[in-house]
């Protein structure tokens, strides 16, 4: 019978394919390898050998740099609008795939482990420690409703809970569906995003320290624009987290966000 029923699960499995991966998965979706009871989605395995950025890096964008925390060469002729980001490890195929996952084949599970890992990079860093509030850079609601969720509020959501910080999630809102960041150069991501963003109730920011939350983060450009709307509705400083850093901008496949 147990045979009988793994048979018709294969074969169903090959007639599916992913839909059913999606019911009844079974394989890591970063190595491959086949997942233990306790693991969901990715195998322990992989999730103990994730690349994590360490100093040096840049202390405005959080690129590893060499061989002192100096300005990366970005930042030494391009200044940011938000006073610093930091990502927990770098956009590598390991985070690419992992990221992916999470975000367009609603693996939903992964946003606690992924926050985790925001969590400690938020803990290891003092610059955190003034901040008062999290916000998730936000998708337009036809996006939103497209995708059924917004992986950065998901984060953001779980972080909250780890940092303790509250969350606000409805203040900062994606005004203009602007298309995707990911082929676009520099100066078009900048332009691309300018305008996309406004306040609704801007007295929850008001004089405060606020961190905003998003998955990758490549030149900054879209966490520039959000941060410049969040300072001319009255926040006192605006600092980035992500899960992870391009460590090439304009190089970074799917990352869909400047
Ligand atoms: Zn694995
Ligand atoms: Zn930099």
């Amino acid at each position: 019978m147990r045979h009988g029923a793994d048979i018709l699960v294969n074969f169903l499995k090959l007639l599916l394919g992913d839909l059913l991966d999606f019911i009844y998965p079974s394989r890591c979706g970063v190595c491959g390898r086949e997942l233990s009871r306790e693991d969901a989605v990715i195998c322990a395995g992989c999730w103990q050998t994730l690349s994590c950025i360490a100093a040096p890096f840049c202390p405005r964008c959080g690129l590893p740099t060499s061989p002192l925390n100096l300005l990366c060469s970005a930042c030494e002729v391009r200044d940011h609008v938000f006073s610093f980001a930091r990502s927990y490890g770098p956009f590598d195929e390991t985070f690419q795939k992992i990221i992916h996952l999470f975000k367009y084949r609603r693996k939903l599970s992964l946003s606690r482990p992924l926050a985790a890992l925001m969590g400690a990079t938020v803990r290891g860093d003092a610059r955190y420690s003034p901040m008062e509030a999290l916000i998730p850079v936000p998708l337009h609601s036809v996006k939103c409703r497209a995708r059924g969720y917004n992986q950065s509020e998901l984060l953001a959501r779980d972080l909250s809970r780890i940092t303790g910080l509250p969350l606000l999630d409805k203040v900062l809102v994606r005004a203009i569906n602007t298309q995707s960041q990911s082929k676009l150069n520099l100066s078009a991501r900048v332009e691309n995003v300018q305008d996309a963003f406004r306040i609704k109730g801007s007295r929850q920011i008001q004089d405060r320290r606020i961190v905003l939350v998003d998955d990758v983060l490549t030149t900054g450009a879209t966490a520039d624009a959000c941060a410049r709307t969040l300072l001319r509705a009255g926040a006192a400083q605006v600092s980035v987290v992500t899960i992870a850093r391009a460590v090439e901008p304009g190089a970074s496949g799917e990352a869909k966000k400047g």
